[in-house]
């Protein structure tokens, strides 16, 4: 198992690793709960300054990206800087929140589309039902 340095895991936070070596952190991080306390506590610590990484890291993640921008972000359609932000803030910042709210859309949209249509459909049939006036007979 190859051992992780603080060292790269400020590196890690300051996007200053490699692509391999960003995702040689990340496999460590998902298998090591040790690596994930020494992670967020290098990010505690960042986070007692202000102009320090840990504090850009602390308001970036106030600034949630919305629903539907997350949803935008899927289909690919923000223009780069969007998309690029919302790259740092689920991948770089991690942000579990919308990593949750993404992959729940994720399964939304590879739901088949003719499946959603079907459900409202039938949905519209049976409450239309129900709105059938009565006999006037
Ligand atoms: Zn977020």
């Amino acid at each position: 198992m190859s051992e992780i340095t603080r060292q790269q895991l400020d590196a890690y936070l300051d996007e200053a690793l490699s692509e391999a070596d960003t995702a040689r952190v990340e496999q460590a991080l998902r298998e090591s709960e040790p690596l994930r306390r020494s992670l967020r506590q290098a990010m505690q610590e960042r986070d007692r300054g202000e102009h320090t990484p840990g504090a850009i890291w602390r308001r970036e993640r106030l600034t949630c990206p919305g629903r539907e921008v997350l949803g935008s972000y899927l289909l690919q359609v923000l223009d780069d800087a969007e998309q690029d932000y919302i790259d740092f803030h689920l991948n770089a910042v991690g942000c579990p929140y919308c990593q949750a709210n993404l992959a729940d859309l994720r399964a939304v949209q590879t739901e088949p589309a003719p499946r959603a249509k079907e459900r409202r459909k039938r949905y519209f049939q049976s409450s239309a039902g129900l709105l059938q006036p009565r006999d006037r007979g």
